[in-house]
């Protein structure tokens, strides 16, 4: 049977072409050499950008870095890796994969972070990698979690377990897009869980929450909020496309 499976994943890659996920060229990979190498000079990784929530800095946030609004009401997460802009070339490429369910495109998005950014975060010392949940609602209507599917083809350390199910997430029947911070935060409280098994491997423990889009950064705070009542030491976001500038509450 892996012989067989073997054939295939020859024939998918060298006979029948894929198209980039940005140009929609066909060619041999998922990303052609042109939309990664402007992928790669505009990538957030060329500018300087918080520590913690990744937002690009301005000027005068430089000496500190750290963005005024993480100085005045510091996010409970720790630090934040982010590939682009949402407002840049992926964007496109996200909205297929969530809304037009093309799984595919999870393998492009991922082979854009590991050609970009797995250089600098390969050796990135941490315990778990969990991807935002969906609530069991929602992945039944979806049928996949975008950010698992992103996540668990993620170049990083063997000594990182991913985990698709120790967070969990209540359905909610408020819409989440858009809106202002502090309607977020509210709309989001108690969302999150850790599931009853997790608990106590947690204890202690160096977490990577991976998202596909961070807005606000009203999900992600929520979040480590949880992961840190529940002892969880350091929390840091991996995330794939980062909105310009988070509104302010
Ligand atoms: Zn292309
Ligand atoms: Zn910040």
């Amino acid at each position: 049977m892996r012989f067989l499976e073997k054939i295939f994943h020859s024939i998918s890659t060298h006979v029948l072409p894929s198209a980039c996920i940005v140009c929609d060229q066909h060619q041999e990979s998922s990303l052609c050499a042109g939309c990664l190498h402007s992928l790669r000079v505009e990538s957030l990784i060329n500018y300087e950008c918080c520590y913690q929530c990744g937002i690009t800095l301005e000027a005068i946030e430089l000496s500190e870095q750290h963005c005024v609004q993480c100085i005045n009401d510091p996010p409970y997460f720790d630090e934040t890796y982010c590939l682009d802009r949402y407002e840049r070339v992926l964007q496109n490429a996200v909205h297929q994969l969530k809304y037009q369910k093309r799984l595919a495109y999870a393998h492009g998005l991922a082979s854009a972070w590991n050609c970009i950014l797995s250089k600098q975060l390969r050796d990135y010392y941490a315990d778990y990698l969990l991807p935002v949940p969906l609530s069991t609602q929602k992945l039944s209507v979806r049928g996949f979690n975008q950010s698992w599917e992103i996540a668990r083809r993620l170049d990083c350390s063997p000594n990182i377990r991913k985990i698709p199910y120790a967070l969990k997430r209540h359905h909610h029947a408020l819409p989440q897009a858009g809106g202002k911070l502090s309607i977020r935060r509210l709309a989001i409280q108690d969302m999150f869980y850790i599931d009853d098994s997790y608990v106590e491997p947690l204890q202690n423990k160096r977490v990577i929450i991976f998202d596909d889009v961070m807005t606000t950064g009203a999900t992600l705070n929520e979040i480590a909020r949880v992961l840190k009542d529940n002892g969880i030491s350091h929390v840091t976001n991996w995330v794939l496309l980062r909105t310009t500038k988070a509104p302010h509450v």
